[in-house]
């Protein structure tokens, strides 16, 4: 493509752009295709041919966007927030173009310079301590998955990479794994891959409210100690997927601190709720963090992919992740941070500019006040729902969520399940509000 073709393309696409934001309340949440309708409108066999940009651009709006769910827009309740907003979607464009690989510093300086420095920005906006150093994953899960495997590391004093865990746990002792059934799936996921075991996963029950049951984490620590495993890291979450769940973190940093295990805190969703102060009672325990995880691509208005994970000893980190092969040498050697040593790709996008960019176009104040006006909304649909007799709370709010069923008098509870699940299913069907 011509570079005169390419412009007058990007402008008309940004109109386009500045377009679908406008209305992307208009269209229904959730795409209303059914399985396979995209897909039979593609064609089998790719073009031997280019075509005019004209006819792409067309497809994409007749074929692409009916089977596009609308994340970004105001009726979108569910899963979780993935928000994006005009400055990241300009900054997006920039690292588009640039198109820079930012594995190392000498790939590109910028990058790793700003990542230092736009992430320690909201280290500070979450008052955690100085120690903590801050890289940006692509996923909380893959922010977990590194946790996983630094502590498994460190708690083989650096052999599992070398020897391998079979043959570590030739003895029969194992290293397991602990976080409460309220915990996110990734944690699972993170396991199998970091070659823990599903055998050595200990779910711990909850309390009545979901938060980690404290004696329970620690007498099943005891016990695997006395079984002979090797108790290796507690994952404790602030904000849970299902219901919002909070741990203690000073609760269960006491017992890390007690049995030297590793504490990691999957803060995904509701970690960027942490920039307020009237919030960070929730961080209390940080001092007993190893690593701590929060996607400002769910709520801090930064588009998808941006997981900021922090953590108090990056020479572990680096121990347990860093190659660095001939071809990766460059003459700043240790002087400076090659970001992929830090985590599991190699090749990384530049995430650190649309961080940059919205929070100078916002400031730290106006992003607390966008997250404390979400608070204030869900506070008061709260309200609407716990008052309507017809509906039932489960969870109370936490944040900006909480769950609730509709049971309106005089309906057995064995009808109630299929009741909610025809009333989610019409409400998604008619395109309005999506949950
Ligand atoms: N942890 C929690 C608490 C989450 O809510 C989610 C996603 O919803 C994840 C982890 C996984 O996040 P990601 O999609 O960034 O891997």
């Amino acid at each position: 493509m011509k570079l005169t073709e390419f412009r007058a393309h990007a402008h008309r696409m940004v109109d386009w752009m500045a377009d679908y934001l406008e209305k992307v309340e208009e269209y229904p949440v959730r795409s209303q295709v059914s399985p396979g309708d995209i897909k039979s409108q593609l064609p089998k066999q790719p073009p031997q041919k280019g075509e005019p940009m004209d006819r792409i651009f067309s497809d994409f709006e007749s074929v692409v966007m009916p089977g596009i769910t609308h994340w970004q827009s105001p009726n979108f309740f569910a899963y979780f927030t993935a928000n994006s907003s005009p400055p990241s979607i300009l900054a997006e464009m920039l690292t588009a173009t640039l198109g820079a690989q930012c594995m190392l510093w000498q790939t590109s300086p910028a990058a790793s310079e700003m990542e230092d420095v736009v992430t320690d920005w909201l280290r500070q906006a979450m008052n955690l301590p100085d120690e903590f150093k801050g890289v940006i994953q692509d996923s909380a899960t893959s922010a977990t998955l590194v946790a996983l495997l630094t502590a498994r590391e460190k708690a083989t004093n650096y052999q599992g990479n070398d020897k391998g865990l079979f043959k570590l746990g030739q003895s029969g002792d194992s290293l397991t794994v602990y976080c409460s059934e309220e915990a996110h799936s990734s944690v699972e996921k993170g396991l199998k891959i970091a070659g823990f075991g599903k055998e050595n996963f200990r779910k711990i029950q909850a309390d009545s409210g979901f938060a980690m049951d404290l004696p329970k984490l620690e007498a099943q620590i005891v016990e695997d100690k006395k079984a002979g495993h090797k108790p290796t890291i507690v994952v404790a979450s602030i904000g849970g997927t299902s219901v919002g769940a909070v741990d203690d973190l000073t609760g269960v940093g006491e017992i890390c601190q007690r049995h030297n295990v590793w504490l990691h805190v999957d803060a995904a969703w509701a970690g960027s709720a942490m920039i307020l102060p009237e919030l960070q009672h929730h961080l209390k325990g940080a001092r007993y963090m190893d690593s701590f995880v929060f996607n400002p691509h769910k709520w801090l208005l930064t588009n998808f992919d941006c997981s900021v994970y922090f953590i108090k000893d990056p020479v572990a980190l680096e121990k347990t992740l860093a190659l660095i092969p001939e071809y990766l040498k460059s003459p700043e050697g240790r002087t400076v941070t090659d970001y992929q040593n830090w985590s599991v790709p190699l090749g990384r996008r530049f995430r650190a500019l649309k961080l940059w960019f919205v929070i100078r176009s916002y400031g730290m104040e106006g992003l607390r006040s966008i997250l404390r006006n979400h608070l204030l909304w869900a506070e008061e649909v709260y309200t609407q729902v716990s008052q309507d007799p017809d509906f039932e709370i489960l969870s109370p709010l936490r944040f900006t969520l909480f769950s609730f069923r509709f049971a309106p008098e005089g309906v057995d509870e064995a009808k109630l399940t299929a009741l909610n699940e025809q009333l989610v299913n019409t409400v998604n069907d008619r395109g309005h509000i999506y949950i």
